[in-house]
């Protein structure tokens, strides 16, 4: 007899849920998924303990007949896909008809379901995949399914789980996304008797957006509105998907218009909202929210020079687009993807994004208005959300609201960022879901009306406070009033006080005057009296013979001078030689830990950057009052005053409305 079995069914559906359910959040996305295609307006989600002991999802959707109640807990059955020529057009968010039937392998399930069609409900009791009750019961229409100790049966699996606030992040931040991809839709989320989320249907995006994260957030983002780009599709000898090819369906006269629009949409944080890793950054193609390397690239490129290659920024974006132009069918979990035109979406994507923060121009200010009730899950993203909860004890009461009146005022931070002259410090991250609201002065203020009555250091008159103004626009009139430690630029503006960082506002006006100089091929150079010697490592030989052409460009003439030596002849024209020997240095230093394989364009961003930041003036230097007046008026003619070539802010803002705030005026 030969050694080969063909395995259970259930046994496979054991390795088939190691794929699919690694922990609670891919049950909740699954059965939410599920919800979703099945027509659902209202999805309610209950959990326990983190979904180990419970979780539950209550749906409106269309219900299953009796008979598929039964097939759907069969391997590879489902009813949404008939032959292999639908899997090149997927349009729901399940296919594969692996989930139940893994789900069910893993746990105790109770499904409870009435079609529209049927008088009477089913319900179905598996545990450990094997079917213990199948009846006839009385339900209202719609899914109930109720999954109950997940892994019972795979303690190494159970093992694996993290802490129960860990797991319940997860399925918060899970249910929170879906629920901003589907803004018409009501979502309900329970842990115990907490509700975690609960939003009703809104007309937009932008209004769920504030339904769950307040307007606090709404404001520190950056709409997208409607972005489209078309492609032109090449005649149809060319394969539709390499991988299922032999299969393609014949092109009819209707089929395959020249040309396929991408629609984008969606959210993103502007360059001071630092984060510092890739979780608040969430994207759904056609309503599929998916991790994609491409995808995430083209995020980081957009926000390249305008933030620390080491930041993220939160974006929440939604790609629209045929469906034959995403193939789903990547991994079982489906939350990979492979585009058909994956560079042209690429640079679709970061074109999007960038020309929409230039426009922005937005500028940071002090302090952070009060948090606007946000949902206790949309203290998301996920990162800051997990992380709070995981500084909790188990019960978790962070989720609570605090009522308004017990709230500590905040820790002792001080009203302005303490300046400590160390310029490459970080800036303090923004959009913190989890801080609770900072006061600018300390105490409480006097509460409203009463205090305004008493006042008798004069009213301001409400129509001098400006509205708030977040353009940096605005630059373009300060008024210069002196320095602080030789270093930062006090200035009046119409709509309050700025603080401006001489040197980063220096970088940025010569970033770009040195990256318009070298995209019109006219850099201004100097040369030297005597060629400069250096000498490179083996590895700095490879990346320097890869870059010199690039080098040259950018105004600094070299050649090979010997074994592993190079002659600099010129420089840049803002180039001192004092510099020249590190600023060449830094740039082989770019080209080997980031550039092997970035793009061109990268490589010249880096240079024209490391230029402007040795060409800069620098900290601890005394201004006149006619180079602070040049210095601010050259800041507000750049494309992006907001931040330096490396991502640092430029510029901080105290609003009128702030100082007013500040004096218990308003
Ligand atoms: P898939 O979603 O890939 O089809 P699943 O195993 O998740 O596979 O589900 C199997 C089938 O069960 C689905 O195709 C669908 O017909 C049915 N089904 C699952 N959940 C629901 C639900 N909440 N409402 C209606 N039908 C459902
Ligand atoms: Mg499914």
């Amino acid at each position: 007899m030969g050694r080969i079995r063909i395995l259970p069914d259930q046994v496979a559906n054991k390795i088939a849920a190691g794929e699919v359910v690694e922990r609670p959040a891919s049950v909740v996305k699954e059965l939410l998924e599920n919800s979703l295609d099945a027509g659902s307006t209202s999805l309610r989600v209950e959990v326990e303990s983190g979904g180990r002991r419970l979780i539950r999802i209550v749906d409106d959707g269309c219900g299953m007949l009796r008979d598929d109640a039964l097939l759907a807990f069969e391997r590879h059955a489902t009813s949404k896909l008939r032959d292999v020529k639908d899997l090149l057009s997927i349009s729901t968010l399940g296919f594969r008809g692996e989930a139940l039937p893994s789900i069910a392998s893993v746990s105790r399930l109770l499904l409870e379901t009435r079609a529209a069609e049927e008088t009477t409900g089913t319900r179905i009791e598996i545990a450990g995949g094997k079917m213990l009750r199948c009846e006839e019961a009385a339900l209202g229409g719609g899914t109930v399914i109720t999954v109950r100790d997940l892994f019972y049966n795979v303690p190494a699996r159970r093992k694996f789980l993290r802490t129960e606030p860990t797991e319940l992040a997860h399925i918060a931040s899970l249910v929170t996304h879906y629920s901003l991809a589907h803004p018409e839709k009501t979502f309900l989320l329970t842990s115990g008797p907490t509700e975690l989320l609960h939003v009703t249907p809104v007309a937009t995006r932008k209004e769920r957006v504030y339904q769950v994260f307040g307007s606090q957030v709404l404001d520190e983002l950056v709409d997208i509105g409607v972005r489209e780009r078309e492609i032109y599709l090449p005649p149809p000898s060319v394969p539709a998907s390499e991988a299922i090819a032999e299969y393609r369906r014949e092109p009819g006269p209707d089929d395959d218009p020249p040309t396929r629009t991408f629609r984008l949409s969606g959210f993103f944080s502007r360059p001071q909202v630092q984060k510092s890793n890739r979780n608040s950054i969430y994207i759904f193609v056609n309503g599929r929210l998916i991790r994609d390397r491409l995808l995430l690239h083209a995020i980081s490129s957009a926000y390249h020079n305008l933030m620390p290659p080491s930041c993220y920024p939160f974006a929440l974006l939604f790609l629209e687009c045929d469906a034959e132009e995403v193939d789903v069918n990547v991994h079982p979990s489906k939350t990979e993807v492979r585009f058909r035109h994956g560079s042209f979406i690429h640079d679709f994507v970061r074109d999007a994004l960038r020309e929409r923060l230039m426009e922005s121009r937005p500028a940071p200010s002090f302090s952070p208005r009060t948090v606007e009730a946000a949902q206790p899950a949309a203290r998301l993203p996920y990162s800051e959300f997990s992380q709070m909860m995981e500084n909790e004890a188990p019960a978790a009461p962070a989720m609570v609201e605090v009522p308004e009146a017990t709230q500590a005022p905040g820790p002792a931070e001080p009203a302005m960022p303490g300046f400590t002259l160390r310029p490459t410090a970080p800036p303090a991250p923004r959009l913190d879901f989890s801080a609770p609201p900072l006061e600018i002065t300390p105490g409480p203020p006097p509460s409203g009306k009463l205090s305004r009555h008493l006042d008798a250091h004069g009213e301001f008159p409400p129509e001098a406070i400006p509205p708030p103004e977040i353009s940096l626009s605005v630059l373009s009139d300060l008024r210069p009033l002196g320095q602080i430690h030789e270093s930062f630029i006090i200035a009046a503006g119409r709509d309050g006080l700025w603080i401006i960082d001489q040197h980063v506002a220096h970088e940025r006006i010569l970033f770009e005057q040195v990256m318009k100089q070298r995209a019109a091929g006219r850099v201004e150079m100097q040369r030297l009296l005597m060629p400069m010697i250096l000498q490179l490592t083996p590895e700095q030989q490879i990346d320097y013979a890869r870059i010199a052409e690039e080098l040259n460009a950018s105004g600094f003439e070299t050649e090979p001078f010997g074994n592993r030596t190079i002659a600099v002849k010129a420089a840049p024209a803002n180039v001192g030689a004092a510099d020249l020997e590190k600023i060449l240095f830094e740039i082989l230093e770019i080209a080997e830990t980031e550039l092997r394989g970035a793009s061109l364009a990268d490589l010249r961003r880096n240079i024209c950057a490391s230029i402007a930041c040795r060409a800069a003036i620098k900290i601890n230097m005394r201004l006149d009052a006619a180079k602070m007046e040049w210095l601010l008026r050259a800041l507000a003619a750049t494309d992006c005053p907001m931040s330096c070539p490396h991502g640092r802010p430029i510029a901080m803002h105290y609003s009128t409305r702030e100082i007013l705030k500040a004096f218990h005026r308003i």
